[in-house]
């Protein structure tokens, strides 16, 4: 049967061509890049220049940027390592109530630690009012994370304007920007951030690789202990092959953005005019326009997430409700609760988002299957008996 991904959000395949930059560094380039030798040297070599390459997509300097093994690494060394560097100075942490489980469950564990934690709340678009950010700040405040856009709903948030306020007060300030990093212009000066953490497998690299980038003079601690690797920063041996996968992704995003942007963006209205307009009481969570290029989100009244999950993918369609990390819990997101949406409406949600492989006709058969679903679940739905 054909098969239509459309939860790009959750991971991207891997682009051929990424992989086919990775083989040699399985191989015939296999060595330790710590190593003296040839084989090593030439490891060596693909890590510093992936590492060029990256710094100059996001604005940075070479050694601004920590390789790491991904979005969750990056998002605790960032927490953890600020919190231990700082805490000398403050034991207070900006968050938000959107943020990944990446994030908020680093500062909960500091919580138990003693730290302080703030949770700003978000508008019924998924907005963090820099205002409110501003408000928060107490002279113990050492640390402010907000997420770039957030991974449910797709909102993209006022990252420069927090880090104008966050600098003036001379506080570190750190973004989650795995969901924008390759899908949209992301410069750290531009953001006004400290630490910006990404993810290669959000952007059709490979899996298990990431970077942290933290700006020179910013006090952070390491996270992993052991050897000399990163300048100290972070220890374990070199990820060669996904370091190189990273490069070659960034290299293929940084290439075809404009068009992919553009075109996902097409298909993306295309979804938020023709969904309601072919079924009833449904509702598009996140900022109309203030959203990512490919990421839909609709609150559908009266039936469960998981039911219209499990009729989707026996026609082909793979889509997500909340985030895969949530999937298999049955507490609605704590991002469409945080916009004000009720238990029962949160769990009515579906996300659809989309990605290199996305083409029109698969947005236009999920148009033509979906309410059949809807109105299908609704016939046996209790809460619709009621209406
Ligand atoms: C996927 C994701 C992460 C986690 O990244 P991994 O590389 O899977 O560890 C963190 N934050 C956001 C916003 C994400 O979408």
């Amino acid at each position: 049967m054909r098969r239509i991904y459309l939860d790009y959000a959750a991971t991207t395949p891997c682009d051929p061509l990424v992989l086919k930059a990775m083989e040699p560094y399985f191989f015939e380039k296999f060595g330790n890049p710590s190593s003296i030798h040839t084989e090593g040297q030439e490891a060596k070599r693909a890590i510093e220049d992936a590492r060029e390459r990256l710094a100059s997509f996001l604005g940075a300097k070479p050694e601004e940027i920590i390789f790491t093994s991904g979005g969750t690494e990056s998002n605790n060394f960032a927490i953890e390592g600020v919190a231990y560097a700082q805490g000398k100075k403050g034991n207070h942490i900006i968050t938000t109530s959107i943020e990944h489980h990446a994030i908020t469950e680093p500062c909960k564990f500091l919580e138990r630690r003693g730290f302080k934690v703030t949770y700003v709340g978000v508008d019924k678009y998924g907005l963090v009012s820099p205002s409110d950010i501003k408000k928060a700040i107490t002279d113990k405040t050492i640390l402010v994370s907000v997420m770039h856009a957030n991974n449910e709903i797709g909102t993209i948030e006022p990252i420069a304007e927090i880090g104008k306020i966050t600098r003036d007060k001379g506080i570190s300030f750190h973004t989650d920007a795995v969901q924008t990093v390759g899908h949209i212009p992301v410069n750290v000066d531009d953001l006004n951030v400290d630490l910006l953490s990404l993810s290669g497998h959000k952007f059709y690299g490979p899996k298990g690789v990431g970077a942290l980038y933290v700006r020179r003079g910013t006090r952070i601690e390491r996270f992993l202990h052991g050897g000399d690797q990163e300048k100290g920063r972070r220890a374990s041996t070199h990820n060669t092959p996904g370091i190189v996968g990273l490069d070659k992704a960034i290299e293929l995003c940084q290439d075809k953005m404009e068009e992919e942007v553009k075109f996902q963006m097409r298909l993306r209205d295309k979804l938020i005019k023709e969904i309601p307009s072919r079924i009833p009481d449904v509702y598009l969570n996140g900022h109309p326009q203030q959203r990512l290029p490919n990421n839909v989100n609709f609150s559908i009244k009266y039936i469960e997430g998981e039911s219209i999950l499990l009729n989707l993918d026996m026609l082909g369609i793979a889509a997500s409700t909340g985030s895969a990390c949530t999937s298999t819990s049955l507490e609605p997101s704590h991002v469409l609760l945080a916009i004000g949406l009720s238990h029962e409406i949160a769990h009515g949600s579906l996300r659809l988002t989309l990605g290199r492989w996305t083409k029109e006709d698969d947005i236009d058969y999920l148009l033509e299957h979906l309410p059949g679903i809807a109105a299908k679940l609704r016939q046996m739905s209790p809460l619709y008996e009621k209406k």
